[in-house]
């Protein structure tokens, strides 16, 4: 395992993160949830273990809502920016790849696809909804 970190901040810069490791998965979400937070057709993300992520600057500026059990979504309330999402029942932080530009982001797997608006022919695994393990059918959509 990597001990490399990587830097990410907010779109003002007030919040600062670092994430240190390897992600325990990387790849593009498209469910509607997704779209209407990131206002972004879809999301790219990174999943890391809890300990894995720090705050490291302008804790106090993080602002969160929780619509649903599994998703707790956080942003800079001075600028607006997103930074991440926790999800609690997973034990995992998904920090947006936009968000820690610096790392070498390589997808492998789209997750909930049925819901798409966007339709990527990149060859990669698209999951109708979620793996097994993460609660969801397991079954995967032609491309
Ligand atoms: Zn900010
Ligand atoms: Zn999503």
């Amino acid at each position: 395992m990597s001990n490399e970190a990587y830097g990410g901040k907010c779109f003002c810069g007030a919040v600062e993160i670092r994430v240190t490791g390897e992600p325990a998965a990387m790849g593009y979400c498209h469910c509607s949830s997704c779209r209407s937070w990131s206002a972004g057709p879809v999301n790219a993300f990174s999943l890391w273990p809890p300990e894995a992520v720090q705050v490291v600057k302008g804790a106090e500026d993080i602002a969160a809502y929780q619509k649903t059990a599994n998703s707790i979504r956080k942003w800079c309330r001075r600028c607006g920016g997103h930074l991440l999402t926790e999800h609690p029942a997973w034990k995992l932080i998904d920090v947006y790849a936009a968000t820690i530009p610096g790392l070498p982001f390589k997808a492998g797997v789209h997750v909930n696809y049925q819901e798409t608006v966007l339709h990527l022919h990149d060859g990669l695994p698209k999951m109708k909804d979620l793996p097994r393990e993460m609660g969801g059918s397991g079954a995967t959509l032609p491309q």
